[in-house]
């Protein structure tokens, strides 16, 4: 799933084609894909939006008048596309917007079960959707941070991904800000000392950074992570095997020797059966 980096990244790339024309058709939508009926789309013909902004992993579209936001998460596999009048679009999006002269904001979903969402919303609809997020994560500083990861007893990796906690870190960038800052995936919150607590939020600051710089220059997966989805491969700072723990619907990547003083991670669930 698109994180803080990533988003950021298509964020500034469409903040200025998709507020240089007012729409002039909107839609098509998958039914799937749009999440409300009220307002209706076509309210967003003749409006012009004023950019485009970001809270956490959801981009947003607000008008110029005020007056709607169009609310855009793209889950795991939507990816949010201008196109220029001459390029081609796909044939069935999961949604669209026609801009005046032709240019087009295009919503693909290359997955069989669609979980992209598109909400057309009031301004105070809007809040409300957004109101459960916590603070952006590239915003927060060691005190901040501290009084976020002391409040409560989880572990890091699990924490880190919440977003009611902290806006913007996924499954991705939660591998990468822990092994940076030399953490394991499973040590509780609570436990952090100071030294810790300052090595976790300066892990963030500069993994997130050089994650949005990357992506700013279209840098692939694989020249972007340098732990997530590695297993196997030397680790960047130790060489030693980067190894995973699996989950029903996740696996963790991290370096035994750098994050975990040389223990390997057991799969929790399968350890409680064993038991
Ligand atoms: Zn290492």
């Amino acid at each position: 799933m698109p994180e803080f980096p990533e988003m950021e990244a298509w964020r500034r790339q469409l903040d200025e084609p998709v507020s240089a024309f007012p729409v002039v058709k909107a839609g098509p939508a998958h039914i799937a894909t749009l999440k409300t009926f009220d307002p209706p789309l076509d309210e967003l013909v003749g409006r012009t939006f004023s950019g485009a902004e970001r809270r956490g992993k959801r981009l947003l579209f607000p008008t110029e008048d005020g007056e709607l936001v169009l609310l855009v998460h793209l889950m795991t596999a939507g990816r949010l596309k201008h196109l220029l009048a001459d390029e081609k679009a796909p044939k069935t999006p999961a949604f669209a917007l026609e801009f005046q002269g032709g240019s087009k904001l295009i919503l693909t979903e290359n997955a069989k079960r669609k979980r992209a969402g598109v909400w057309l919303l009031t301004p105070e609809q809007a809040a409300r959707e957004l109101e459960h997020l916590g603070p952006e994560a590239d915003s927060l500083d060691a005190e901040q941070l501290g009084e976020i990861v002391r409040g409560e007893s989880r572990r890091l990796h699990a924490l880190l991904r919440d977003q009611r906690v902290i806006a913007g870190i996924g499954r991705a960038w939660a591998n990468e800000i822990l092994h940076a800052a030399k953490l394991s995936p499973y040590a509780l919150s609570k436990d952090l000392t100071d030294e810790e607590l300052e090595r976790l939020a300066a892990a963030m600051r500069t993994e997130l950074a050089r994650g949005l710089e990357l992506r700013e220059r279209g840098a692939s997966d694989e020249k972007t992570y340098r732990v997530h989805h590695k297993l196997g491969e030397p680790c960047y700072v130790c060489g030693t095997t980067i190894a995973q723990v699996d989950f029903e619907e996740h696996t963790i990547y991290y370096c035994p020797e750098c994050q975990t003083g040389g223990r390997i991670l057991k799969d929790r669930r399968l350890s409680r059966l064993l038991r």
